[in-house]
Order: C-alpha cells, then sequence, then structure tokens
C-alpha cells in the first residue's frame, strides 16, 4: 500500500507543525539554504527553507497584508520603500498596490529564491516582478542599507528569515542603525520578529536593539495558521510616535483612497488598529 509522504517542519527540536505532500516541485541547495516548494493537500503550495515554513498559498495573504498595509497606510505618504528578503514576491506585489509609491525597492539574498518562486509560486508575486515601479536586487540585506543614502526612503519592511544564518545580520545594532539614517523623518521598519509563544528571545532582544535608533518602538500581531504557536509579532519602529495609534477612520479613509478597502482578506481598518492591542504575554517582552 502507498504510504502518504508527509514534510515536518524542524524550526522547533520538540514541536512542529507537518504537511501531507501531494507532490515535490522543487529541492535546491543554494549557496545559502536549502530550498524545497512542494504542493500540499491542505494548503496549496508551499516553500520551505532548511526546514522552516516561510510561505504557504493558502494563508499568505494575512501576513502579506499585515506586514505591507499596516506600515504603509500608518505612514499615509510612502514615495519610497525598501523591502529585504521577501524573495517570493509577495510584500512587493502588496506594496506596489498602494498607488502612492513611486518605487519599490527590494533586496533578496538568494535569486534562487527569487527563480523558484517565479516558476513555481507565480500566483504570489503576480507581475510585480515587471512593474516599472520596482528594483529587484540580488545581495544582502545589511550591504545595501550600509551603503544607501540618507533619509532615501519612507519604510522599510523586513521580511526575512528567522534570526539563524543569513538572517541573522538583520537582526544587528548595526542593521537597525542603518534603517535610522536611510529613512525620512516620518520613516518605520516593520520586521518579522518571529512567534512570541515560542521565540520570545526574538520580539524582546531585538525590541532593545531597535529602541536604541527609533523613539517609538512596538509591535502588532498577524494570527498567521501555518507560523504556528499562536500570534505572529510584527515589530514596529519609528521615528514618529504617532504612526501606530493612526485614528481607524483616517485609516479607512487612506485604504479607500488607495484603492484597498474590501479588496483584503484578512486586512481592514479595525484589525489594523486592533492589532496594536497586545496580549499581555506578548507586550511583557517589549521594552517599558
Ligand atoms: N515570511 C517568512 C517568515 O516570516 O519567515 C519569510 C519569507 S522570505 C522567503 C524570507 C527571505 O529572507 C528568504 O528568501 C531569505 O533568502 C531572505 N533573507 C535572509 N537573510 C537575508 C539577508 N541578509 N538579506 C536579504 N535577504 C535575506
Amino acid at each position: 500500500m502507498a504510504t502518504d509522504s508527509w514534510i515536518n517542519e524542524t524550526l522547533y527540536p520538540d514541536w512542529g507543525q507537518r504537511f501531507l505532500v501531494k507532490r515535490e516541485l522543487a529541492r535546491v541547495q543554494s549557496d545559502f539554504q536549502d530550498i524545497a516548494i512542494f504542493e500540499s493537500t491542505s494548503h496549496g503550495r508551499v516553500m520551505v527553507l532548511d526546514g522552516v515554513i516561510q510561505i504557504t498559498e493558502g494563508d499568505e495573504f494575512v501576513y502579506q497584508e499585515m506586514l505591507t498595509h499596516v506600515p504603509l497606510l500608518a505612514h499615509g505618504a510612502a514615495a519610497n520603500v525598501l523591502i529585504i528578503g521577501a524573495g517570493d514576491g509577495g510584500v512587493l506585489r502588496r506594496v506596489l498596490q498602494h498607488p502612492g509609491v513611486q518605487r519599490a525597492v527590494m533586496v533578496e539574498i538568494d535569486g534562487e529564491v527569487i527563480r523558484l518562486a517565479k516558476e513555481f509560486l507565480p500566483g504570489i508575486a503576480g507581475d510585480a516582478w515587471t512593474n516599472p515601479r520596482a528594483e529587484v536586487i540580488v545581495g544582502d540585506g545589511i550591504d545595501y542599507v550600509k551603503r544607501a543614502p540618507d533619509a532615501a526612503f519612507d519604510a522599510i519592511i523586513v521580511d526575512s528569515t528567522d534570526p539563524i544564518g543569513v538572517g541573522e545580520v538583520l537582526f544587528t545594532d548595526a542593521f537597525y542603525e542603518n534603517c535610522a539614517r536611510i529613512l525620512t523623518a516620518r520613516g518605520l521598519v516593520v520586521n518579522q520578529c518571529g512567534v512570541p509563544f515560542m521565540q520570545a528571545d526574538e520580539l524582546r532582544e531585538t525590541s532593545v536593539r531597535r529602541r536604541r535608533f527609533f523613539p517609538h518602538v512596538t509591535a502588532y500581531v498577524a494570527a498567521v495558521p501555518t507560523y504556528v504557536g499562536g500570534f505572529m509579532t510584527l515589530g514596529w519602529s519609528a521615528k514618529d510616535g504617532t504612526l501606530h495609534s493612526v485614528p481607524v477612520e483616517t485609516i479607512r479613509a487612506r485604504a479607500a483612497a488607495a484603492g484597498i478597502l474590501g479588496q483584503t482578506q484578512y486586512w481592514t481598518p479595525e484589525i489594523h488598529v486592533g492589532a496594536f492591542n497586545l496580549p499581555p504575554y506578548i507586550a511583557r517582552h517589549l521594552p517599558g
């Protein structure tokens, strides 16, 4: 009898999720990581990097909408946006949905992730790759922010892997210091900060680091089904202390003007505002 084939996530040594595999689509050892893309029976196509679930067709909308629309609608006038990581193109696609964005620069260290995402996960990025406002660079995010000019960006979105391996540099003082330098006066950074029920250190340690370079540091949450362990946190670091508490009606008006209102599956103006109200088990990991 044919045995079902399963893929087990190996993020945690003693707990994790598994997917029933319909068929494997790609398996590549790049210069940076082990890349696997497979068809699951439950979540559509799935990308895994070094054994950690990165994105699934089934629930990518949750994460991409919250990582993108929250900072851009809070800012209200972001023209130049820097995206670090996000090799699947999902964040780039949603940044470009904002008509006020004139330039979206995406810096992904692993060209193989981009190549394989284009081939096997084309729906994630859609036509973002060829958008004239998009600039896609294969390179290390830490090098890019080191070389970028002062005040070049209004928002930086860091959609990286966890702080192990190539992603580690994106959680350092040097990275955040340069982010602060290359952001404009109302600029902000949002970054993937793990699932605090299992990865509280990631939130706690990066919040302390980010607080050294930004006056307003907090986090907001999203319930991403395949980032197991409850709420996923997105780190928030801003120069302007009003951005994380923009009134819901202002957010709604900006989303309507951008043509985003009613076009999302997870983000809404109420979810946007509510996401900053953190449960105590998460809030206690933020600096006072
Ligand atoms: N949504 C996922 C999560 O929350 O874990 C992340 C998805 S995305 C595929 C993560 C990307 O970050 C990967 O493609 C990886 O190659 C990229 N990355 C890791 N370290 C990087 C670095 N130093 N510079 C640029 N990109 C990096």
